[in-house]
């Protein structure tokens, strides 16, 4: 059974507003991030926080999990985890202490996206929180990579029987930038620890949920990934999907423990670096143009996931 995964993805982004975390007035700017190059020179360029990641993650898992259990905050997409509704004075409200009050076994139990996610659950001064199995680094343009964005006014649109046009006047136009670039991303899953609550460690039964239920919920976790790959992130999906082409997939697997980070492939190194990096435990799967050593490469990214649930379903513990 797989333990742990890592991935290392770089992917052409086009026409994307996936990074609007900077919004002023009429205006959401595209985040811009100071850091350095190669030789250590600083540039800005658009990107995306880790934060943003793993909250695509989260969404995807929710929309392929349809038939795994959720607690409430998570059906609805609720990011204060864990939740369950309560009735109070006949309205329904979704209440964390609730949840809380369960304990961490049961919320693990009910709640796929509270075991994998983790939650942080702060009530008065008592806090309650679980770290997340999975992890995100901010996506960022791979170096020597062109990064460009710009700045376009969009109108709202507005018909029908209310349309009035004298009210023109209110539908103010607003401005919304849009970036294009070639940008990478690391994430790591913790298979290992999926279903697993820390203070048990030592009992008989570590584990909230059974063998299979773990297995299940670390397949979605996996597939999740494909969806990041396809450029499912962002919230204007519904007008602004990016024109997505995936350049290269290095995944690195373990089913003996866990792994260290792979190098970034904003670094043009990365492969033979992350080789290095790697433990002997560690196989290295590579998706892409180039024919590197040390890692088997693959036709399809489909083949590599394919490996990744195999393994899953593989018997052995
Ligand atoms: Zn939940």
């Amino acid at each position: 059974m797989l333990r742990y995964v890592t991935f290392a993805i770089k992917v052409q982004l086009n026409v994307h507003d996936l990074n609007n975390e900077a919004v002023a007035g009429n205006v959401t700017d595209i985040r811009i991030m100071d850091f350095l190059n190669e030789n250590g020179d600083r540039v800005e360029a658009p990107a995306v926080s880790g934060r943003m990641l793993k909250h695509w993650h989260y969404e995807a898992m929710r929309e392929i999990g349809l038939d795994l259990p959720f607690c409430d905050a998570c059906k609805i997409g609720e990011p204060v985890r864990p939740a369950v509704i309560v009735s109070d004075n006949g309205q329904k409200k979704l209440s964390h202490q609730e949840a809380i009050n369960k304990g961490t076994t049961e919320v693990i139990k009910s709640c796929m996206i509270c075991d994998v996610h983790g939650y942080l659950a702060a009530i008065g001064t008592t806090s309650e929180r679980r770290s997340s199995r999975v992890m995100f680094s901010w996506l960022m343009p791979v170096f020597g990579s062109k990064s460009e964005a710009k700045q376009v006014i969009h109108s709202r649109v507005k018909s029908g029987m209310d349309f009035k046009e004298a009210e023109l006047t209110s539908q103010m136009p607003y401005s919304k930038s849009y970036a294009s670039g070639i940008y990478a991303f690391v994430s790591a899953l913790d298979i290992e620890r999926i279903g697993l609550v820390e203070l048990n460690l030592g009992s008989e039964q570590p584990y909230a949920i059974e063998v299979s239920a773990r297995k299940q919920r670390a397949k979605m976790a996996i597939q999740a990934y494909r969806h990041l790959i396809s450029g499912q992130i962002g919230a204007s999906l519904s007008h602004a999907m990016p024109h997505t082409k995936p350049i290269e997939i290095l995944v690195a697997y373990s089913e003996n423990g866990a792994l260290p980070f792979p190098v970034s492939p904003v670094y043009q190194k990365y492969i033979e670096d992350t080789v290095g990096l790697m433990p002997e435990h560690a196989k290295l799967l590579y998706w892409g143009e180039k024919s590197p050593e040390g890692v088997e490469k693959r036709s399809s990214i489909d083949e590599i996931f394919q490996e990744l649930i195999k393994k899953m379903e593989e018997a052995k513990q």
